[in-house]
């Protein structure tokens, strides 16, 4: 028993089931042999090899596809905090130990209002909850320090 790939004129490709390539050969000429979909009897024979090329092609397309859904899936905690604070830092500027100064002028307009960060003690931090300003502890990963520092 021989399975071949076929396909038609039209592009339909086909599997055909034959006693052998003989057999198949003679069927063809005798105009046997037709696709299951159009009736075409143009039938090419393919050889199995690009078939199976173009299922194993097809594997990588479909999980490249999948893959961003994935990846945001298999983001551990840490990874997507990580991300948080990475968009945090992009928007806001850098004032140092400044900070409490900053975000103090900036609650009495004496500063232009922007998005600061830097180090405060606890104390500064307390002393500008007190007075009302907000503020938020930005706890900072190892990893992300040492790059920024
Ligand atoms: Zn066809």
């Amino acid at each position: 028993m021989k399975v071949l790939n076929l396909r038609c004129a039209h592009g339909h490709g086909f599997e055909g089931w034959f006693a052998s390539n003989e057999a198949f050969d003679t069927q063809l000429a005798a105009g046997l042999v037709e696709c299951p979909v159009c009736a075409d009897t143009a039938i090419v024979k393919l050889l199995s090899a690009p078939r199976l090329n173009l299922g194993n092609a097809k594997a990588p397309a479909e999980a490249a596809a999948a893959a961003p859904s994935q990846v945001l899936a298999e983001l551990s905690p840490e990874a997507r905090w990580m991300r948080a604070v990475r968009e945090v830092i992009a928007k806001t500027e850098d004032v140092g130990d400044r900070c409490a100064d900053e975000a103090r002028k900036m609650h009495y307009g004496e500063a232009e209002e922007r998005g600061i960060r830097g180090q405060a003690t606890r104390e500064q931090t307390e002393a500008l909850l007190d007075e009302g300003i907000a503020v938020m502890p930005l706890p900072m990963p190892a990893a992300l320090k040492e790059t920024l520092q």
